[in-house]
This record gives structure tokens, sequence and C-alpha cells, in this order.
């Protein structure tokens, strides 16, 4: 099976038989990682492994905090308001608004303060705004924006630029995907379940001095503050996909770190990209160039609106070629084909050549 899910999404073979080896008898401690308690010293040693791992990866400054945190990314467009607004005088944020996921943010945020959309509303989220097109509040708690919106298709190519003001970034899909200047951030989150690991654990990485601003009302679980104070492990924590992260957090550093993850999703989305647009229009894709995003290749067949008959009939035929996933978010349509980490090149060409093979049959 080819898995071009969204997420959770496909994990490296190499991670997943290393965590079947190990699924009964943890290093010889005649228990599986499920069955340790989260206050044992045996799994301080695998949250405080994938911490390092992390650190060592991202190159992550001393004054940055790791959080292991639940409720998903979700449940982060909550807390990053109830943790920062009161740093602003008018208890107010900047948001940048790229597709659903920014604007389902905007959406939390709007029940504890107030949210300034610092752009021109985009049609379709076809396209990241240009640094020139901001007007950023410099009294703003935070400006907030998604790195690569996994409905729409659409990646930032740069690190907007917010002075003084943090900046705090969703990169769910596409974390570990390239480099990052983590000291650009105040905040980094990422749901676990598309680029390191699978569903259940949140990841957030945070600015030191940017703790101790909770509102009073904010639910004790997503206080950044007492997260850090207990060193994640507030309640219980999701012990084993933390562990199964930090499994991922390994196979990334074996296989030539950050630098290599880019270098292979450049090719593997450019495979996609290029079968699109030498296509002569069967195929189109509605994200302007520079905004493509390089983990989630969003396109249309027979035309910018598509034809859902023939997209049905792709997606069957993909499936009868053993791939999976390849069907579009239901509040967009069309196919999307999302290319993450442990998505080979070799899995890529598959699917480039049942679209040039689909093409060649019906156009
Ligand atoms: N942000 C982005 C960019 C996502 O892709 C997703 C999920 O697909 C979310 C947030 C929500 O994540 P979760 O379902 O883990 O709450």
């Amino acid at each position: 099976i080819i898995n071009f899910n969204p997420g959770p999404a496909k994990i490296d073979p190499s991670v997943l038989l290393r965590a079947q080896a190990e699924i009964l008898n943890f290093q010889q401690l005649g228990i599986s990682v499920m069955e340790m308690s989260h206050r044992s010293a045996d799994f301080a040693k695998i949250l405080n492994g994938a911490k390092a791992t992390l650190t060592q990866l991202l190159n992550i400054p001393e004054n940055y905090k790791i959080l292991f945190l639940q409720g998903g990314a979700t449940a982060q467009f909550s807390a990053v308001p109830l943790n920062l607004l009161q740093r602003s005088p008018n208890c107010s944020a900047d948001y940048i608004v790229t597709g659903t996921w920014s604007a389902k943010a905007v959406k939390e945020a709007q029940k504890y303060g107030k949210v300034h959309i610092v752009h021109q509303p985009l049609e379709k989220y076809s396209r990241v705004p240009e640094q020139e097109e901001f007007d950023l509040d410099p009294e703003a708690a935070y400006v907030y924006y998604c790195d690569n919106e996994t409905v729409n298709g659409v990646e930032f190519s740069y690190v907007p630029d917010t002075g003084n003001v943090p900046l705090v970034a969703d990169m769910s899909s596409n974390i570990l995907s390239k480099p990052v200047d983590v000291s650009k951030f105040g905040i980094i989150l990422a749901g676990a379940q598309k680029n390191i690991g699978c569903a259940g654990v949140t990841l957030a990485i945070i600015r030191e001095d940017l703790v101790g601003y909770c509102m009073k009302q904010c639910p004790t679980i997503l206080d950044y503050k007492i997260q850090i104070g207990m060193d994640s492990l507030y309640n219980t924590p999701p012990s084993y996909s933390i562990y199964l992260m930090g499994l991922v957090l390994e196979w990334i550093q074996n296989t030539g770190g950050l630098l290599s993850m880019a270098k292979k999703c450049v090719l593997k989305s450019q495979l996609v990209y290029s079968a699109i647009n030498e296509s002569n229009g069967f195929y189109s894709c509605a994200i302007e160039d520079g905004s493509r995003s390089r983990m989630n290749v969003t396109f249309r067949i027979d035309g910018p609106a598509g034809d859902s008959e023939l997209e049905n009939a792709f997606i069957e035929e993909s499936k009868a070629a053993n791939m999976i996933g390849l069907k579009g978010h239901r509040s967009v349509g069309g196919i999307r084909a999302s290319l993450y980490n442990a998505v080979t090149l070799e899995e890529t060409q598959f699917l480039v050549n049942l679209m040039m093979d689909f093409q060649r049959r019906h156009s």
C-alpha cells in the first residue's frame, strides 16, 4: 500500500518494525511502554530522549521549553490565546489567515479577546501574502500563522517578520521537513500524526519568557506554566505516542536530518507539480507558484473547477493500484497527495505514473 493520507499518515516501516520488536518487552523490562508508569525512571528516559533528539534536530536554543501535550493542535488554538493574550494591553492578537486551519484558530481566539486579521482576505486561499501586505499591531500579544495549510496545500516559503511581537506557528503538517531557525519563533506547535509519529501527542516548543500570562479561567491542562513546571506530566501523558515520536525523531536523525528531509520534500513535490504543469491543463493546481505546499499537493482534474466523475474515477484507479488517501478534503474536493517525510520518491513516482497514464486515457 502506498499511503498518501493527510494524517494520520505514513510512518517509515523501519520505525514500526522497531516498535513491533519492542512492543511486548521494552528493553528487557518485561513490559510494554504502554504498561509503564509515566512517573518511572524508565519513562523519564524515553521522554528526555525524545526531547534531546528534537533539540539536536531543530537546534533548539536553551531558552525554549519542549512540551508533549494532548488535545491535538486544535486544543492549542485555545491554549495560545488563553496563555498569551494578556501580554497585550488591549488583549489583542494578530492573525494571518491562509487556509482552513488558521481560520479555525481565529474562531477560537475570538472567544477570549480581540483578533485582528493583518491582511486583505485571500480569495480561495490560493496564496501566501507577502510580508509587505501585513498591517501588524506593535502592541499585539502575538502574531499567529499556519506554516503549511494541510487542506488547501498552501505553504509559507519565508518566516514572517513580526519585530518584537512573538510569532506563533502551527507547523502540524510540515514540522521537521526543513531546517527552521527556532529563535525566530515565540511558539511552534505541531500535532504528531503527519511528520513525527502517531496521533495522540502534540508538540509545543515555547520561548520561556512568554510563560506566566495565563488567563485565570484557563483550564489547568492548557496552562503552559503548569505543564512546563511538571515537564509535560501534570496528568497522564500520551506515553506510547511520545515513545513512538522518539523513534521517528531517531529515524530522521539517522537518515540525514532536516537538510536531507528538505531535499527529499522538494524532489517529491516537484515531481507532482511538474506532472500538473506539463499536463496542458488536464490537471490544475489552484495555488500560486511560490505558495505551493511541499507536503500537500492539491489539484483538480479537467479544469480548475474539476470534473467530479473523472476525479472519482482517478481515486478508484489509484485504490486499485494500492494507493490510498488521495481524495481531497471534503471542504475543497479534488485530489490531494500528502508527501510527508516517510513517503518515498519511488512512491511519489508511482503516483506520477498513474497521473500520466490516466491523462493519456481520459483526455
Ligand atoms: N493544524 C493543521 C495544519 C492541521 O493539518 C491539523 C490537522 O489536520 C490541525 C491543526 C488539527 O490537528 P488535530 O486534529 O491534531 O487537532
